[in-house]
Order: C-alpha cells, then sequence, then structure tokens
C-alpha cells in the first residue's frame, strides 16, 4: 500500500471531462425546478454558458434572467436544488454509455485501482446529479464520492477545492494542496484550482478549445493523454 501522505488526491470534473451530451435531462431538472420555485418561464440551462458553472450558480442566473434578483432568490434555491434531485431522478436518461467521452473508459480501468491515486470528483453538478449521471453513464463506481465537492455544496466553484480536500482528509486536517490536481475542461475549471492553489489539467474535450486552457498546468487534447500527464506528475511529486 501507498502511504496516505504519499496518494494523488485528483478531482474530476464530469461533464466535457468525462461525458459528453449527457445533460438533457439535467439541464431540464435545473429549469423546472426554477420555474416552479418562482413562478415564471425561465431561459434553456444552455443558452447561458452552463460549462464550468455551478449548478446552484446556474439556477439563479436563470432566476435573474426571468426578473427574479439574487436576494429574493436565495430563500428558494435549497429547495430548488431539492427538487431538481427529484426531477432528475425520475428522468434521467436510463443509459448515457455513449456519451462517455473516447478514451475515458480505458483510461479509468487503468487509474482506478492504483492506491496511489484517489479518484475524487470536483463537479458544478449536484451530488445526487453526479451519481446519477455517472452511473447511466456506467463509470460511477471508479470515483470516490467522499472525497469530492459539488454543485449542491456551493455557489461558488472555487470554494470546492478546499472543501474537497477537507473531506478527502477523513478529519484529519485538509488533503495537501502539493497532492492535489483538478482536471477538467474549462477555464472555470483552472480558476478554481488556482483560487486553492492546486494543480489542474485540461482536457479539451468541452465547450473550450485547448488554446483556451493554456493556464492549466497541462493541457490533454482527449482523455487518452490523461494517464502519461499523471504520471509525470507523480513523478515530479515530493516523496513525504
Ligand atoms: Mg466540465
Amino acid at each position: 500500500m501507498t502511504a496516505d501522505n504519499q496518494r494523488l488526491l485528483i478531482l474530476w470534473d464530469v461533464d466535457g471531462t468525462l461525458v459528453r451530451g449527457a445533460a438533457d435531462a439535467h439541464g431540464r431538472a435545473l429549469e423546472i425546478a426554477t420555474a416552479e420555485a418562482i413562478g415564471a418561464e425561465v431561459p434553456a440551462v444552455q443558452s447561458i454558458d452552463p460549462g464550468g458553472r455551478t449548478d446552484r450558480e446556474i439556477v439563479r442566473i436563470l432566476a435573474a434572467e426571468a426578473g427574479v434578483e439574487a436576494d429574493d432568490f436565495a430563500p428558494h434555491a435549497d429547495g430548488v436544488i431539492t427538487r431538481a434531485v427529484e426531477i432528475y431522478g425520475a428522468t434521467v436518461e436510463p443509459d448515457l454509455s455513449g456519451c462517455v467521452l473516447p478514451g475515458v473508459e480505458a483510461m479509468l480501468a487503468e487509474l482506478a485501482p492504483r492506491d496511489d491515486l484517489i479518484m475524487g470528483l470536483l463537479t458544478g453538478n449536484i451530488d445526487r446529479v453526479a451519481a446519477l449521471k455517472l452511473g447511466s453513464a456506467g463509470i460511477a463506481h471508479h470515483f470516490d464520492f467522499a472525497s469530492g465537492a459539488f454543485g449542491s455544496d456551493h455557489e461558488d466553484r472555487t470554494r470546492l477545492p478546499q472543501l474537497a480536500r477537507f473531506r478527502a482528509a477523513r478529519g484529519d486536517g485538509e488533503w495537501p494542496r502539493g497532492r492535489t490536481v483538478v482536471i477538467g475542461d474549462t477555464t472555470r475549471d483552472i480558476a478554481c484550482a488556482r483560487a486553492d492553489r492546486v494543480g489542474v489539467i485540461c482536457v479539451a474535450t468541452g465547450p473550450q478549445p485547448a488554446d483556451d486552457l493554456v493556464e492549466a498546468d497541462a493541457v490533454a487534447s482527449h482523455a487518452g493523454e490523461l494517464a502519461a500527464i499523471i504520471e509525470q506528475l507523480v513523478v515530479r511529486l515530493p516523496s513525504a
């Protein structure tokens, strides 16, 4: 076994990083739950540049687009998240395996069994939405959901890496920044990693081209390149 303090905590984004095109029922659940709460029509999630945003941020923006200001929406926010999970649970596509991005399954099969890696999550998805979505995609079993932070935890994605590190440490402080890396597909993933001063790898399989992602520590063009990039990172880490 690799000693706990020598393991690398990987915080995986979901949409655009592991799966693509798996947000139809998810988006509708956010739209319906928000519209119900405010009693007004809301725009489509896809119209508000959702990549890298948290679900709490998305529903607040949907409400604002419908004329409900943040202060007026805030008392509804928790209820909207709960209701969105209910709706998504009833409507999630039964088989999202076709949405798993090329190379992801082979990459996960290689990385997930390694005892020097912790396969955490850092996604704007509500926690239960992430579990249902990755379950329908057939890849949920590769991840440690208890070592993660989600769009249900906080609207501000930049708050999520520290929360994930806290959870990964299981009551023993926080997982070290130098042994944590975020993997995502947008500049918002980069910004959240920089805010917590942890590493960040981008994969250009989401809405933004590789040229937009050059501020990351490394950029992969597809999932098949990630294992080698992670290996380089592990080799460079100090041994304690
Ligand atoms: Mg993403």
